[in-house]
C-alpha cells in the first residue's frame, strides 16, 4: 500500500489530462563492495517511489561513502550510481533543473565510451527525462535514443518500453497525438506489468481524448481504472476517474461527468484533501457550467483555485482557467475573469512553445525507428504481409499496362533526363569528396587552396593563411572517439564564425583548421589571438564541457600550397617559442653553415666534457622508492652558454648527427649506472632514443652491444612519431631490443601522434604521460579525468604509467590516487649530475628509513 501511494508521487501531470509515468525498477540490488554503501543504495532505491526526499538523502549519503571509500576499481561506478539516484530523486521532487547536471556528472563518471550496462542506460534515460521536463526536447530525444539502443543491446525489454513511453510523451508535448498513441501502443505490446500497463492505458486515454476519439479514450481509461483497482490503489483510481469525468464533460456528457467525480470522492473517502483533488472540483464546475448552473459552477471552481497563485499555475490548469473565465463572464464578474484569461493566455503561449520545441526536436531527430518496427509488427501480426504483396503486384500489373503505352513516348525524354541527373549527381558527389571534409562536413584543404587563389585574384595580392592546431588533438581524439572529435571540430568552426573572426573555416589536416583572409600579417596575428581567446569558453559536447585551446601559425606566400605548408610550420615555431601565435619565420630554417658548425661543436662537446648527462630521478608511487632515473643531456657551450636540448637535438636529428650523439649518451649512461651500482644504488636508467634512429638497423645493433654492458635495467624512451617513417623496420628493431631485455617506454604520450592502435602493437612496458596533462592535475578536473583514463588505458594494455612534469606535492598525492605507477618532476627533483644524484638518493634512503622506523614504533 505504501508503495502504491508512493506511486502517485511518481505521477506526472501533462497537458490534456493527468498523465501517469511508469516507475523504473528500483528494487534491484547492487553488488557494490562496501556494506554501508550497498545499504545506502538499497535504501535510496527502496524509498525512491514512496519518499523521494528520503531517497535523495540516502543517495547523498551513498555519494559520501563512495568518495571516502577511496579509489577502488568500482569507485567510478559507485559514484555514478549515487549521482544517478540523486538525479532520479530530484526529478521526482519536481526539480529536473537540478537533476540534469547531476545525471550528466554520473554519465561522465562512466568514461568516454561506457560499456553498455543497465546503469549507463538508466543514466541516459534520466537525462532524457530531465531534458524533456526542462523543455530541452532535442537533448531528451538524443538521450532517449541512446538509452533505447543500450537497453536493446543488454536485453532490458521493460526499460525499452519505458523509453518508448517517454518518447510518446514527447510526441504528446508536440501535440502529435496520433504518433504518441503509436508509441504508447508499441510500449504496451513489448512488456506488461501493472505499473507499465496502467501508465500506458492512462496516457493512451489522454491522447485519444485530444484526438477527439471519445470511445477509444473511455475504453483506455476504463482499462486503466481496472488495473488501478487490481493494484488496490484508491488514489490512482480516483485520479483516473477524474480523467474520465473530464472526458465526459469535454464531450458534453455532464451527468456522466458528475457521476465519475462522485465515484472518485467515494473511492478516496478521507483522502480527498489531496492537492490534486482540486481537479475533481474543476470537473464538477465544468459539468455545472455545461448545464448552465453558474451559481454552483462558481462555488466549485473557487475550490479548484483555492490558495493558488494565478500568475504561476502550471500547464494542467489551463483548461480550468478558461472555464473560470467563462463562468465569471457569464456572471458579469469581469474583474474576476481577467486574471484567469491572462493565465490562460500565458499557459497557451507556453504550451505552444513547448509544442514547437518538441516538434523541432522530433524533426531534427527523425526519430522513427519505433514507428518502423511498429508497422512491421502490425503487418506481421495481422497477416497483412501477403495482402500487401498481392495488392502491390496488382498495382504493378495495372501500372505496367498503362505504363507500356506511355513509356514508349516518354522513354526518350526520361532517358535524357536521367542521364543528366546521374551526371549531375556524380559531379556533386565528386566535388563533395574533393572539397568537403567527410568527417566534419567543413570545407577541405583543397577548398582552402581554391579560396586562397580566389582571394588573391580579387585583391591582387597574396592571401594570408592562418592554421590553427587543436592543442593535444590526438589525445582528445583518443578520449572522445572519432565522431565526437569531428563534431568538436565542427563546433569550433561554428564558434569562430559566430564570433565574427572569419566567414569560413576549413580543415587542413586531422587536428588543424585553417582560415583565409586578405589581412596583413600583423592584423592576421591580432585576429588569430581573438580566435584563440574565443575558446576560453568550453565547448559542450554530449553534455561534457570540453576545454579546447589552439596554437596559430600564419603565412603569406606566392602560391596557395606553400602558404598552407608554411602556416603549418609556423605552428611549430609558435610552440617552440611557447607562444600562442607565430608568423612563419623563414630565417629560422635558414643558414645551413651556422647549423653545421653547431653540430660539429656538439660532437666535440661530447668529447671535451662540455656535454653532460644529468639524471632526473623517478619515484615509484607503489613502493615509495626512487627506483629509476631519466638521462637528460646538458650542454654548456663556451660561446652560447647553457643550451637546452631543444636547441640542438632537433637539428641533430635533421642532420644525422643524432646517431653519434646517442651512442655517446648510451655509453655514458651505462658507465654511470655502473658507478651508481658500486655505491649501492640500483637504478633503472632511461635514455631518450630519437625517432630518427629507431628504424636504423646499424644503430639498433650497436645499441644492443652497448646495452649488453649494463648492470641494471635499461629503458629506451621513444615517441610514436618515431614509428611513422618506416614502421616495419622500426618494429623489427623494437622487438630485437625487447627480446634482449631492454625495456621500452612510450614518451610524451598525448602530445603527438599517439594512437591506440599503435600502442597495442608496440612491445612496450611503460607509458609516459606528457607533462602538459600532469602539471595542472591539482587544479583541473578535466586533467584529472584524462590522467585517470590514461592510467586505466595503460594498465589495460599491461603497461606501467609514469606521470611526467609533477610540480607540486598536491599533484603528486593526486597522481598516486589516480593510479599512476611512477612520478617524475620538479616536485621531486630536477635532473642532477650523477654525483649529486647519488647524494640525493642517499638522503632519500635516510628519509625512507626514518619513516619506516617511526611507523614501526607508532610515531606517525
Ligand atoms: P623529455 O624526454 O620529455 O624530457 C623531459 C623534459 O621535461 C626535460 O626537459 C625535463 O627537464 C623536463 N621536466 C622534468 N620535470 C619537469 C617539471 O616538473 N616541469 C617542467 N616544466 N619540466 C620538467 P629537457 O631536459 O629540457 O629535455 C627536453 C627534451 O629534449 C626531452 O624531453 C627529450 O625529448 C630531449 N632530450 C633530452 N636529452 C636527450 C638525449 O640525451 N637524447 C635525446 N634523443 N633527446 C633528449
Ligand atoms: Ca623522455
Ligand atoms: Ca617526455
Amino acid at each position: 500500500m505504501r508503495l502504491l501511494k508512493a506511486f502517485l508521487i511518481a505521477v506526472l501531470v501533462g497537458a490534456g489530462g493527468l498523465a501517469i509515468k511508469p516507475a523504473t525498477a528500483f528494487a534491484q540490488t547492487s553488488d557494490a563492495p562496501s556494506d554501508a554503501f550497498s545499504q545506502a543504495i538499497a535504501d535510496a532505491r527502496a524509498s525512491m517511489m514512496g519518499d523521494p526526499v528520503a531517497a535523495l538523502g540516502h543517495a547523498e549519503q551513498a555519494e559520501e561513502l563512495a568518495s571516502s571509500g577511496g579509489a577502488g576499481e568500482t569507485y567510478a561506478i559507485e559514484l555514478a550510481t549515487a549521482w544517478w539516484l540523486q538525479a532520479e530523486a530530484l526529478t521526482r521532487l519536481g526539480r529536473p533543473r537540478e537533476a540534469h547536471p547531476i545525471a550528466e556528472r554520473a554519465l561522465a563518471q562512466l568514461g568516454a565510451d561506457p560499456t553498455p550496462t543497465k546503469l549507463y542506460a538508466d543514466i541516459l534515460l534520466a537525462l532524457g527525462r530531465t531534458g524533456k521536463l526542462t523543455g530541452d526536447h532535442g537533448e531528451a530525444l538524443e538521450q532517449l535514443q541512446r538509452a533505447y539502443d543500450v537497453y536493446r543491446t543488454i536485453g532490458e525489454v521493460r526499460s525499452e518500453a519505458i523509453v518508448l513511453q517517454s518518447i510518446g510523451s514527447i510526441y504528446n508535448d508536440a501535440q502529435q497525438y496520433q504518433r504518441a498513441v503509436e508509441y504508447y501502443v508499441d510500449a504496451a505490446g513489448r512488456y506488461s506489468d501493472p505499473s507499465l500497463d496502467l501508465a500506458a492505458a492512462n496516457n493512451l486515454g489522454n491522447a485519444y481524448k485530444e484526438l477527439g476519439r471519445y470511445d477509444d479514450a473511455l475504453a483506455s481509461y476504463l482499462d486503466a481504472r481496472e488495473i488501478a483497482a487490481e493494484m488496490g490503489s484508491t488514489m490512482l483510481e480516483a485520479r483516473i476517474l477524474n480523467n474520465i469525468g473530464s472526458l465526459h464533460a469535454s464531450f458534453g456528457r455532464f451527468n456522466a461527468a458528475d457521476e465519475a467525480v462522485t465515484e472518485a470522492f467515494e473511492v478516496t473517502g478521507a483522502e480527498t484533501t489531496a492537492e490534486w483533488a482540486r481537479f475533481l472540483w474543476g470537473v464538477r464546475a465544468q459539468a455545472a457550467h455545461g448545464r448552465g448552473e453558474n451559481a454552483s459552477a462558481v462555488r466549485h471552481i473557487e475550490r479548484t483555485f483555492d490558495g493558488v497563485d494565478l500568475a504561476t499555475t502550471p500547464q494542467h490548469f489551463a483548461e480550468f482557467h478558461a472555464l473560470a473565465a467563462d463562468i465569471y463572464e457569464d456572471l458579469g464578474q469581469y474583474r474576476m475573469a481577467t486574471p484567469h484569461l491572462r493565465a490562460f493566455k500565458r499557459l497557451e503561449d507556453e504550451g505552444q512553445s513547448v509544442a514547437s520545441s518538441a516538434n523541432l526536436a522530433l524533426l531534427g531527430a527523425q526519430f522513427d525507428f519505433a514507428e518502423q518496427e511498429l508497422q512491421i509488427e502490425a503487418l506481421r501480426a495481422e497477416g497483412l504481409e501477403q495482402d500487401l504483396e498481392l495488392s502491390r503486384a496488382k498495382a504493378r500489373q495495372r501500372l505496367a499496362i498503362a505504363g507500356s503505352l506511355i513509356l514508349l513516348c516518354l522513354v526518350g525524354v526520361v532517358a535524357a533526363f536521367w542521364r543528366h541527373r546521374v551526371a549531375q549527381e556524380r559531379n556533386k558527389m565528386l566535388s563533395r569528396a574533393l572539397y568537403e571534409d567527410a568527417e566534419t562536413g567543413l570545407p577541405s584543404r583543397q577548398a582552402l587552396e581554391v579560396e586562397i587563389d580566389r582571394t588573391s585574384r580579387t585583391t591582387g595580392r597574396p592571401a594570408t593563411v592562418t592554421a590553427l592546431e587543436i592543442d593535444r588533438h590526438v589525445h582528445l581524439e583518443g578520449v572522445l572517439g572519432f565522431n565526437s572529435f569531428a563534431e568538436l571540430k565542427a563546433r569550433m568552426a561554428q564558434r569562430i564564425v559566430a564570433d565574427g573572426h572569419a566567414s569560413k573555416v576549413m580543415v587542413i589536416s586531422r587536428g588543424v583548421l585553417g582560415v583565409v583572409s586578405d589581412a596583413k600579417l600583423d592584423d592576421a596575428r591580432a585576429v588569430a589571438e581573438c580566435m584563440r581567446k574565443c575558446f576560453v569558453r568550453p565547448i559542450t559536447l554530449d553534455g561534457l564541457a570540453i576545454d579546447v585551446a589552439v596554437v596559430a601559425g600564419i603565412a603569406r606566400e606566392a602560391d596557395a600550397e606553400t602558404s598552407v605548408k608554411n602556416a603549418v610550420i609556423a605552428i611549430g615555431q609558435a610552440q617552440e617559442d611557447r607562444a600562442g601565435t607565430a608568423i612563419f619565420d623563414a630565417k629560422r630554417y635558414g643558414d645551413p653553415s651556422k647549423n653545421l658548425s653547431l653540430m660539429s661543436r656538439m660532437l666535440a662537446a661530447t668529447e671535451n666534457g662540455e656535454m653532460q648527462l644529468h639524471y632526473q630521478p623517478k619515484l615509484n608511487l607503489r613502493t615509495g622508492r626512487f627506483g629509476a632515473a631519466e638521462a637528460l643531456c646538458r650542454w654548456r657551450d663556451p660561446r652560447e652558454g647553457l643550451l637546452s636540448p631543444n636547441d640542438f637535438i632537433p637539428l641533430a636529428e635533421e642532420t644525422g648527427h643524432i646517431r653519434a650523439f646517442t651512442e655517446w649518451a648510451l655509453e655514458r649512461a651505462v658507465t654511470d649506472q655502473k658507478w651508481l651500482r658500486e655505491r649501492g644504488f640500483d637504478l633503472n636508467i632511461a635514455i631518450n632514443i630519437s625517432g630518427a634512429l629507431i628504424a636504423d638497423s646499424g644503430f639498433a645493433n650497436l645499441a644492443l652491444g652497448i646495452a649488453s654492458e649494463r648492470v641494471g635495467a635499461l629503458t629506451f624512451e621513444i615517441t610514436e612519431t618515431a614509428m611513422m617513417n618506416d614502421p616495419e623496420r622500426a618494429m623489427d628493431n623494437l622487438k630485437k631490443w625487447h627480446k634482449a631485455g631492454i625495456k621500452l617506454a612510450i614518451d610524451d604520450y598525448g602530445s603527438g601522434l599517439s594512437s591506440l592502435a599503435y600502442l597495442k602493437t608496440l612491445p612496450s612496458d611503460e607509458l609516459k604521460l606528457d607533462r602538459a596533462f600532469v602539471t595542472h592535475v591539482a587544479s583541473s578536473t578535466r586533467d584529472r579525468m584524462l590522467v585517470k583514463s590514461t592510467a586505466d588505458l595503460a594498465h589495460n594494455l599491461g603497461l606501467e604509467m609514469t606521470a611526467e612534469g609533477v610540480e607540486t606535492d598536491e599533484g603528486l598525492a593526486l597522481l598516486k590516487l589516480l593510479g599512476c605507477d611512477w612520478a617524475q618532476g620538479y616536485a621531486l627533483s630536477r635532473a642532477l649530475p650523477v654525483d649529486e644524484l647519488a647524494k640525493f638518493l642517499a638522503e632519500m634512503q635516510v628519509h625512507a628509513a626514518l619513516d619506516d622506523a617511526s611507523r614501526k614504533h607508532g610515531l606517525s
